[in-house]
């Protein structure tokens, strides 16, 4: 029976609180170390509602528990009351943590916007989370973000420059005030934001809100994913993938469009502007590891893209064993794949405890080494004996993989191949994804060979640029793929590069 999927990003806020000797009410008082999670980070999810009438802020909740995934260090919710007045809750923590049914109840209206945060600019600090709200002579305007402005520096030093008092240190704010600049200067909303969204360079998915409706917009690349729906009642949805849209049994509408700019209200349904001419590039990594499995991209789930990534590489890279095996959670369908392509069985070995979602926040570097046994468990009488062939999406430093190939030699394999549904991740990422600076990705330091040799499996080879692309079946032009060949679609300024990217790759 195939593991369940959808259950992926699924956290028991209590389990959590039992299991690890942390008090995550102190959460916001912790300078939290993520660095050491072996796995390039998602940024953000972004969810919004508006319905005729009713209270919302139960639905904008079981949207950001489906996007759970996108991040995991703090939610937030914004509710506009029918007097179009704001009201927001947002802490440290898991959805689950964040809100009760105390706190829901107490936020009414029938519009509303949310946030789940995983830091890439500012720190982790509540001040941090979002949505950000600014009010203006026409209201109060909020903002849920997904991904990264590269000018964010910039930006906020004009904002700052022109008196704005910014309280966070986050790029998102910048945005939320470069809009009330704009209401304040006489702008309408919709020429408000579209002024605002031409001071932003970088990657930008963004949920907002005004007292009447919410505001979908993506930058011209459209690097993050954001998709439009409805509810049987009515209500229009924006969410950052389609699985917070089933959550809800709202039907999937279309994607916003790179470049595009829609305004959903009752009134008026479904408006939209074209801000920017569009330039395809979305994020392949969304593609292959950060969105869930279930989320539909160009009309298919990314399980079926995932299915045929592992075919891609049981095609380039056949070895012969006894087991496919994959790595909960996203290497499972590439491992299926691979299974079905190279007619190697497909066996399940690795069992994860879906219970720990948070290993970062044990305090010692001990506790922290034994991390990956907390989140993993070897099953030993299906790898007794066995030349085990295991499929991961994606390798940063190694040190996990290090750890997962020993955990299988110990549990009795006596062979261990590696496949990586991905190229070698090279360079790092500026456009709302957490990776390590380019001095701690192993492949960027690396041999295939010299990798294989430290994280000690028998072979390794990771999936090529072609095949991850022809497997898209798209326009193969319309991906990023900068953390695998470090060209960049959106052009990185080189004070930015310099802070991830090693200094003999940058100019001075
Ligand atoms: S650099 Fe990599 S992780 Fe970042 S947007 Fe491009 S493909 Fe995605």
């Amino acid at each position: 029976m195939l593991p369940d999927y959808a259950d992926h990003s699924v956290f028991d806020a209590e389990m959590i609180k039992d299991h690890l000797d942390v008090s995550i009410q102190n959460l916001d008082q912790l300078d939290l170390d993520f660095n050491y999670v072996d796995k390039p980070q998602e940024a953000c999810g972004v969810f919004g509602v508006i319905a005729a009438e009713g209270d919302v802020a139960k639905l904008v909740y079981f949207g950001l528990y489906a996007l759970q995934h996108r991040g995991q260090e703090s939610a937030g919710i914004t509710v506009y009351d029918a007097q179009g007045i704001t009201h927001t809750h947002k802490a440290m923590g898991l959805v689950a943590q964040v809100f009760n049914e105390t706190i829901l109840s107490e936020m009414k209206g029938a519009l509303a916007i949310g946030h789940n945060r995983y830091s890439t600019t500012g720190s982790s600090k509540v001040c941090n989370a979002q949505p950000i709200v600014v009010s203006t002579r026409l209201g109060d305007f909020s903002l849920a973000h997904n991904g990264n402005l590269v000018n964010a520096t910039e930006l906020r030093g004009e904002l700052s420059a022109q008196g704005h008092a910014l309280e966070s240190t986050t790029d998102s704010e910048g945005i939320a005030f470069a809009v009330g600049e704009a209401v304040e200067e006489g702008k309408d909303w919709q020429e408000a934001i579209i002024t605002a969204l031409h001071r932003c360079e970088g990657a930008f998915s963004l949920v907002m809100a005004i007292p009447n409706a919410i505001v979908g917009a993506r930058d011209p690349h459209g690097v993050r994913p954001l998709v439009i729906g409805k509810t049987p009642d009515g209500a229009y949805v924006l969410s950052s993938e389609t699985c917070g849209l089933d959550i809800i049994s709202a039907e999937y509408i279309r994607e916003v469009a790179p470049g595009e700019l829609v305004i959903l209200s009752i009134e008026n349904g479904i408006q939209s502007v074209s801000w920017q001419t569009p330039k395809p590039k979305l994020c392949v990594f969304e593609m292959i590891y950060f969105a869930r499995p279930d989320s539909v991209m160009h009309d298919e789930s990314l399980y079926t893209y995932r299915l045929r990534i592992g075919r891609e590489l049981a095609k380039e890279s056949f070895v012969d064993a006894d087991i496919v095996i994959g790595v909960p959670d996203s290497g499972i369908p590439a491992a299926i794949g691979f299974s079905r392509e190279s007619g190697i069985p497909y066996g399940e070995a690795l069992i994860k405890n879906r219970y720990v979602g948070r290993t970062f926040i044990q305090p010692t570097q001990a506790m922290r080494e034994s991390g990956i046994r907390m989140k993993l468990n070897t099953l030993k009488d299906v790898l007794q004996g066995k030349r085990v062939i295991v499929i991961d999406d994606s390798i940063v430093r190694g040190t996990t993989s290090r750890k997962i190939v020993r955990a299988l030699r110990e549990a009795g394999a006596i062979e261990v191949h590696m496949r990586i549904s991905s190229p070698p991740v090279t360079h790092p990422c500026f456009y709302g994804i957490d990776t390590d600076s380019q001095d701690h990705l192993i492949a960027a330091q690396k041999s295939v060979e010299a990798i294989a040799e430290q994280i000690e499996v028998d072979t390794l080879a990771y999936l090529t640029h072609d095949a991850m692309l022809r497997a898209t079946n798209m326009d193969t032009t319309h991906f990023c793929t900068a953390c695998f060949t470090g060209t960049y679609p959106i052009e990185v300024p080189d004070k930015l590069k310099r802070t991830k990217l090693m200094l003999e790759n940058t100019a001075p």
